[in-house]
């Protein structure tokens, strides 16, 4: 290896792509393969799924990545984020979507776990009221960097019809207190509304042009 081969790599960074064997060789060249992939893919949208433990944030994604229903989802532990690529309208998104977990002992955590990102669903469960009363905190969490991030409420579980103790008209006095632009109840376990949640929360954000363009590469 040439003595001087920080500096070189400095001055040359692009003609020393094609050499063989060296392992910072071989690192610059993924680097370049990397970044040419993404921007191929130039619509990287990062999506959050907010709300308290239980109402359904990690199920809601699994029915929406890979169209089943699980009944026994575990406790999400931190954060997960799943890939999704959708077409709508002859435009290809990736969403990235983030799945917050709701226990209070990864709080801390939450505005790291909110930058970049272009919208939020934010979770309330239809058959506890008591999830209603932290959809404030969960608000300003999701807009810890961004005042107006859009945020499209929905009320989870409506198949569970017996237990239902959230009326729709109840929680419509939160969207404008909140500035949420819209509520729309779902059930993982039917699908109803899964799939439309996330083109409405999409199409709001393609609708504003400072949350339009695309994340930076990962
Ligand atoms: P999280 O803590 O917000 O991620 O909540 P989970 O996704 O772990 O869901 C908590 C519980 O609610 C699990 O037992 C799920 O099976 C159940 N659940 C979630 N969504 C629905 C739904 O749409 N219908 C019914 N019946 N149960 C659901
Ligand atoms: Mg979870």
């Amino acid at each position: 290896m040439c003595p001087d081969h920080l500096g070189w790599y400095t001055r040359n960074p692009v003609r020393n792509l094609t050499d063989g064997a060296d392992p910072l060789r071989s690192f610059l060249r993924y680097r370049l393969i990397d970044r040419e992939a993404l921007h191929v893919k130039n619509y990287v949208f990062k999506i959050i799924v907010a709300g308290d433990g239980g109402v359904g944030k990690t199920t809601l994604l699994h029915k929406y990545v890979t169209g089943t229903f699980m009944a026994d989802a575990q406790m999400t532990i931190g954060v997960q984020f799943h890939l999704k690529t959708i077409t709508i309208d002859d435009s290809a998104y990736i969403l990235q979507l983030w799945d917050l977990g709701g226990q209070d002992r990864f709080r801390f955590m939450l505005p790291s776990y909110v930058l970049g990102a272009k919208g939020a669903l934010l979770l309330l469960d239809t058959t506890r009221l008591i999830t209603l009363q932290s959809l404030e905190e969960w608000t300003d969490v999701c807009r810890t960097h961004v005042k107006d991030l859009p945020i499209l409420l929905c009320g989870t579980k409506v198949d569970l019809v017996e237990d239902r103790s959230v009326s729709p008209n109840l929680v419509k006095e939160y969207l404008e207190t909140l500035n949420l632009f819209d509520y729309v109840e779902i059930s993982a376990k039917t699908g109803q509304n899964v799939e439309q949640v996330f083109e409405m929360l999409l199409n709001k954000i393609a609708s504003i042009p400072l949350l339009n363009s695309p994340n930076l590469p990962l």
